[in-house]
């Protein structure tokens, strides 16, 4: 299967800053891949530019087979931090509903397939009880589940997370991380950002970035010792977790 994407050489500015310096990387396909990497290293960054959110200033991506770009139905991007407008009167339905919008075109009423879409989505999510509560009236775990539910009503091949399980509680994140589990069993390529190596090492496949792309591979070839002493900068973390083995070595004892 070819790779959902594709970069060589990839750079991208914000302003006057590069904020991903020369890059190579690739998204297999119907898996999980784990962008990972500290604060400021590019994750977003990375993102935005595969959702065609943000212009690469050289080198070449390729994003399911073509130039990103912007408003691409089968990408669905859930960003980071999102946050409600002040007394924006949108409901739980109503939002994860939006998810819909590429699907039903200009003035297209949803149809019943529609919103059984929007219903089974909140279900996933764990959301129907707070289907006609307004997001401002939400906690932060609770509308991220939204924004996850949204993400998955629309008729997508990717879905892009942006720091989906940051600072949420312990059943908002196991909600979202069988979410994340469950999309690649439909042929769905999932693209999350983490802090956590744990979370890393629980992908198909690991992007390391530290303003440019250390390493783009298998978790266990990515995530080794000298690869996060390189993006996160030895003594940086404390010793136990960059020193210890992530992959024990594996030991080929050749006298028995
Ligand atoms: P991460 O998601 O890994 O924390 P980002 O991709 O947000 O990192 O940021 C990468 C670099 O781009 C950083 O140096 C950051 O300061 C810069 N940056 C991020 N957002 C903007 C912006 N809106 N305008 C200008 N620079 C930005
Ligand atoms: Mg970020």
């Amino acid at each position: 299967m070819p790779d959902a994407v594709v970069g060589k050489n990839v750079v991208v500015s914000r302003g006057e800053r590069v904020a991903l310096r020369d890059s190579d990387f690739v998204i297999p396909q119907g898996s999980i891949t784990a962008i990972i990497g500290p604060n400021g290293s590019g994750k977003s960054t990375l993102l935005h530019a595969i959702a065609g959110l943000l212009p690469i200033s050289s080198g070449a991506l390729s994003v399911l087979g073509a130039t990103p770009q912007l408003s691409q139905p089968q990408i669905a991007y859930v960003l980071q931090y999102t946050t409600i407008p002040k007394g924006t009167p949108l409901t739980v339905r109503e939002a994860v509903g939006m998810g819909r919008y590429p699907s039903l075109g200009l003035l297209r009423r949803p149809r019943s397939q529609d919103k059984q879409r929007v219903v089974q989505a909140m279900e996933r999510l764990d959301i129907t009880h707070l289907a006609d509560r307004h997001l401002a009236e939400l906690s932060g775990g609770q509308r991220q589940r939204v924004y996850v539910a949204q993400g998955i009503t629309q008729d997508h091949s990717m879905l892009l997370l942006d720091e989906p399980l940051t600072g949420l509680d312990i059943n908002s994140a196991k909600t979202i991380d069988s979410i994340i589990h469950e999309e690649p069993e439909r042929g769905c390529s999932v693209v999350l950002t983490t802090h956590d190596l744990e979370e890393a090492r629980a992908a198909n496949h690991v992007i390391l970035t530290d303003g440019h792309v250390v390493a783009s591979g298998p978790p266990e070839e990515v995530l080794t010792a000298t690869n996060l002493a390189t993006a996160y900068g030895l003594g940086s973390l404390h010793e136990t977790d960059v020193a210890a083995p992530l992959f024990p070595t594996e030991h080929h004892d050749h006298d028995h």
